[in-house]
């Protein structure tokens, strides 16, 4: 049987609770309890516990968080982060206001020099947050076009492409790793939150992912928010295209449907949207959605 440091290389996977805890090797290995600390590429990797996945840089020279889950998800990561380097955590971002991307950034209190986020995501924070005690916002922030920044040996950026899942998601690039961080801009193959309380705008989106489609490449790996039972939160550009076909066949369904004489009610029983059949689930939320954008906003 392979011994843990074994696996560890293999995988390029850190599990905290058994490094922390001294679960067995099978413990950790059948239970996946815990925390994933993932590495991708360069000093970048993807923190997992609860909430949306987390981006990370971490080296001698720089170390940036990209979204925070919760507060003690946030801990975690930091405890791990402080193994690879002791250094000030040089930079936050957030992909957007939703509490699991933010959720965590109290714990960054005192210990990061600078968070940075969209606009609107700092403004939906602030309206949302009940008790701005509670967390930290951005100090930095940018409403359209491309933000960037230098950190040790990699070049952070922020592009705004519009409303999507919300009026404020950034795509962050890591760019000297060639990895993007898609904050919920991308739910891979599960049916999407879309918050039409924050200014979401599913046309819209759709022409987000056309944006980022084109900015990236094929060698770009992608990192998601969230994903569906059985389906990894990392991939391809090609994920793009297919969940932007998602959203198309989601307002046309609901279009058709209602021309045709069926309510908002029975289109949302769909478990699945035609022409879309790899996001299964309740359509319920995308279809009041649709519904609210093709025929009560402007009106
Ligand atoms: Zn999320
Ligand atoms: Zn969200």
């Amino acid at each position: 049987m392979m011994n843990r440091r074994t696996f560890v290389k293999n995988t390029g996977l850190v599990t905290g609770i058994g490094a922390s805890t001294g679960l067995s090797f099978l413990n950790f290995l059948f239970k996946q309890e815990g925390y994933q600390m993932m590495p991708l590429r360069n000093n970048v990797g993807i923190f997992t516990e609860r909430g949306g996945t987390i981006g990370w840089m971490a080296s001698k020279d720089g170390i940036v968080v990209v979204d925070s889950q919760f507060k003690d998800q946030a801990e975690h990561l930091m405890t791990e982060i402080k193994k690879i380097s002791d250094r000030q955590i040089d930079l936050l971002i957030n992909t957007h206001h939703h509490g699991d991307h933010t959720g965590g950034n109290i714990a960054f209190k005192g210990l990061v020099k600078q968070v940075a986020a969209h606009e609107n995501s700092k403004a939906n924070q602030e309206r949302t947050v009940k008790d701005l005690s509670t967390t930290i916002l951005p100090d930095t922030t940018y409403a359209s076009g491309k933000w960037s920044k230098k950190v040790g040996d990699e070049t952070m950026s922020m592009h705004y492409f519009g409303a999507g899942h919300t009026n404020g998601d950034s795509v962050v690039h890591f760019e000297n790793a060639n990895i993007v961080h898609m904050g919920d801009l991308l739910f891979n193959r599960r049916p999407p939150f879309i918050d039409k309380s924050a200014g979401a705008n599913i046309a819209s989106w759709t022409n987000v992912l056309d944006q980022t489609y084109s900015t990236f490449d094929d060698d770009t790996l992608f990192v998601y928010g969230h994903s569906g039972e059985g389906y990894d939160i990392r991939g391809t550009r090609a994920d793009l295209m297919a969940f932007k076909n998602y959203l198309e066949k989601s307002l046309e369904y609901v279009k058709k449907g209602i021309d045709s004489g069926k309510t908002k009610e029975s289109l949302g029983e769909a478990m699945e949207i035609p022409g879309a059949p790899e996001w299964k689930g309740s359509q319920a939320r995308t279809v009041a959605a649709a519904y609210t954008e093709l025929f009560e906003e402007g009106k």
